[in-house]
């Protein structure tokens, strides 16, 4: 059979380049079978999209590394990194590329686990000498070198023992991961950072960890902070506990204070061992809050923060296209907790100042009423009392904190220590003027778009709600259509461009300030997921329950179903939602039911 496909590209050689396209459809290959779901219409576009099917009984993975959504996403991710070194151990990997993870591990669309079958996804530039087909090249990596790779990647079958036993370590780690950030909340911990943890990177545009030997400094557990997890391995680790409250990390300028803060913020998402950070582990929905000057801000209540501006504008729905620093900052604020965030961190590297603190001698010079802004710094332990979101600041810069801190963490040449009872008698000695009167923040609303108050300014088309991916159901050609896209006339699909843009519509979203996005395949999923609420919002559904629906149906269906396309969804990693969010909330032209 293998010959089939083989005989048929080369018979195509010397001929024009769309002759490819013939190609559509799923290649019995012997013991796996080649899907070609989308053809490239030139050999400068994006490369087409291929999958290897394979029956699950050939694959022959270990039953009990597959018990959980979690152990599926950890082989899952184990088998498309070990595809991404098969190619390049074949010398393959210019031609064919899969959407390889860096160092967090993430439900992602590259490799699917159905009960009948492992099916994996990834790209071939079909080769041309200049716009004719290379036949017999084409034959050399379609038959050849891709039958070799996945049978190298995916047959547990061909495993050597170290690669079983990493495999299973791979699922082993995340269970206890997950298993260890599941018992956070119950601890009354926002945060796990491990003993011994690596948490310095190699360079500010690398996510490898600085080794010891370039003098990186592990990181090291203050007593009265120590928290000890039994995992379900059986294994145990110990570590600093940051608790909930408030928690403010100060120490001297470069001693590691962004670096443990930029772990924690990181810990959101399980990392691989060797990363360094396997056991810097964050609750799921703590939130980075940064100032965005210059983003989009859709009806943000920022009144708690900010109010009486000159302009009169009422800040309870506050709207603007050029949020101030402030601004930008409450909004972030408000939007993480509008998307269920327990936890803010917060940076003062990355923070405009007049949102976190003033100074005695500035509240004597500008009186209250002339000053719209009311610092976090008085709204930090409201947020805390009457929201439950606890907030772990650095502020190298200012002991204003001290006040409001349950604990207080000082980094000294990067090694922690706790430091809590010192600040508190700092802040005792100078008694700061405490803000009285009722509560602040108002109940918990989410904001309802309008019915299309997500739209692209463009018409839709009629059927455009109708479409979404069929998808096949087993490794045979049947339920496979002949690659056919399934769109029908709606408006142009939203695009990611790299980690930080979505393309949608006219507009550019910029995600830039979102830094717990840490995959371009989120950006996609969250710019597939633009064009399915675009669909669904009603005027009705608020965001907060768009988000929790979209999120039962990743839980329920993974994420394919994203996908405008049949078979091949594309690369996708699973969002969280408070970046998918933040992208909505970007959006110059959200609209709000009245
Ligand atoms: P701060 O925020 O306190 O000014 P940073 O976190 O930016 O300091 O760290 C300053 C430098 O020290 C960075 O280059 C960082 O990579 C490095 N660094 C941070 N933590 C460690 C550590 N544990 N071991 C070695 N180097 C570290
Ligand atoms: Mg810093």
């Amino acid at each position: 059979r293998a010959q089939d496909l083989a005989r048929r590209l080369i018979g195509m050689d010397g001929r024009s380049y769309p002759s490819y396209k013939q190609l559509h459809g799923t290649h019995e290959l012997g013991d796996l079978a080649v899907a070609i779901d989308h053809v490239q219409s030139d050999p400068y576009a994006p490369p087409s999209r291929v999958c290897v099917l394979v029956d699950a009984e050939d694959a022959a993975l270990p039953q009990d590394l597959l018990e959980t959504a979690d152990d599926r996403i950890a082989v899952g991710d184990f088998l498309t990194r070990r595809f991404a070194a098969q190619l390049r151990a074949a010398g393959a990997d210019r031609d064919i590329r899969i959407d390889e993870p860096g160092q967090q591990v993430l439900a992602r669309s590259s490799v699917l686990l159905a009960p009948d079958r492992v099916e994996v996804r990834f790209e071939v530039a079909l080769p041309a000498a200049g716009r004719r087909i290379k036949g017999r090249a084409a034959a050399r990596i379609l038959t050849e070198l891709l039958p070799e790779v996945a049978r190298a990647a995916l047959f547990h079958g061909e495993f050597d023992a170290p690669t079983r036993d990493a495999l299973r370590a791979h699922v082993v780690l995340l269970r206890d991961q997950e298993h260890l950030r599941a018992s956070l909340r119950e601890r009354g911990l926002i945060a796990f950072v491990g003993e011994g943890a690596i948490l310095p990177r190699r360079s500010g545009d690398s996510d490898l960890p600085l080794e010891t030997r370039l003098g990186a400094v592990p990181f090291a557990v203050p007593e009265s902070l120590r928290a000890e997890f039994a995992l379900p391995s059986g294994r145990t680790v110990t570590g600093m506990g940051i608790p909930e409250g408030v928690t403010v990390i100060v120490g001297g300028g470069y001693h590691g204070k962004s670096t443990l803060l930029r772990a924690v913020e990181r810990g959101v998402y399980p990392h691989i061992a060797g990363d360094g950070r396997e056991w810097v582990l964050t609750r799921p929905d703590a939130v980075s809050i940064r100032a965005e000057d210059g983003r989009a801000v859709t009806g943000v209540d920022i009144s708690p923060f900010i109010t009486n501006l000159p302009t009169g504008t009422d800040t309870r729905a506050f709207s603007t296209t050029n949020a101030s620093g402030s601004t930008s900052q409450a909004a972030n604020l408000v939007e993480a907790v509008e998307a269920g965030a327990s936890a803010l961190l917060i940076d003062e590297d990355t923070s405009a100042t007049n949102f976190m603190i003033r100074d005695e001698r500035m509240r004597r010079l500008i009186p209250a009423n002339r000053e719209p802004i009311t610092p976090f710094v008085d709204r930090i332990r409201p947020l805390y009392e009457e929201r439950g979101v606890s907030t772990v600041l650095v502020a190298g810069g200012s002991g204003a904190f001290f006040d409001v801190a349950d604990h207080v963490i000082a980094l000294d040449e990067y090694v922690p220590r706790d430091v809590t009872a010192q600040a508190r008698a700092l802040a005792a000695d100078d008694a700061g003027a405490a803000a009285a009167g009722g509560p602040v923040f108002a109940a918990a609303v989410s904001r309802v778009p309008a019915r299309g108050g997500l739209g692209r300014g463009e018409e839709q088309g009629p059927d455009a709600a109708g479409r979404g991916a069929q998808h096949r159901g087993g490794r045979g050609p049947a339920g496979r259509g002949a690659g056919g896209s399934g769109r029908g006339k709606g408006p142009k699909p939203a695009r990611a461009r790299g980690l930080g843009q979505i393309q949608y519509g006219t507009e550019t979203i910029e995600l830039g300030a979102v830094v717990q996005l840490v995959d371009p395949s989120q950006t996609e999923a969250i710019a597939r997921a633009l064009d399915v609420l675009s669909r669904e919002l009603d005027g009705e559904t608020s965001l907060a329950e768009a988000l929790d629906a979209l999120e039962r149906r990743f839980d329920a269906e993974g994420l394919d179903w994203l996908s405008p396309h049949r078979g091949h969804p594309g690369r996708l990693a699973r969002p969280r939602r408070h970046e998918l969010l933040a992208a909505v909330g970007r959006y110059r032209r959200l609209k709000l039911a009245d």
